[in-house]
């Protein structure tokens, strides 16, 4: 695992908050006895949108069509900024 500071929550992981946008990702996995609704904004044009952690499909930005979610068997690595949990 690389750097694991910066986490927003502790079962997703985010990309930076949008600022700093060159810097590394963090990335962790999600683990899959939970699914989550999770509200994240594109980082390329501000859209937001809600994200289920079990999505079995990438999801894009209906803004700028930039991947926000991408399929790993049965749960989602998010590629979005992370703004806040749904539930
Ligand atoms: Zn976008």
């Amino acid at each position: 695992m690389q750097g694991m500071q910066s986490r927003n929550d502790d079962l997703w992981y985010s990309v930076e908050e949008g600022r700093d946008r060159s810097m590394k990702r963090e990335r962790e996995p999600i683990p899959k006895t939970r699914s989550t609704f999770i509200l994240v904004k594109c980082p390329d044009c501000g859209e937001e949108r809600i994200l289920f952690s079990n999505s079995a499909k990438d999801i894009g930005c209906r803004g700028c069509g930039r991947k926000l979610a991408e399929s790993r068997g049965g749960k989602s690595l998010v590629l979005a900024t992370f703004v806040k949990r749904l539930g």
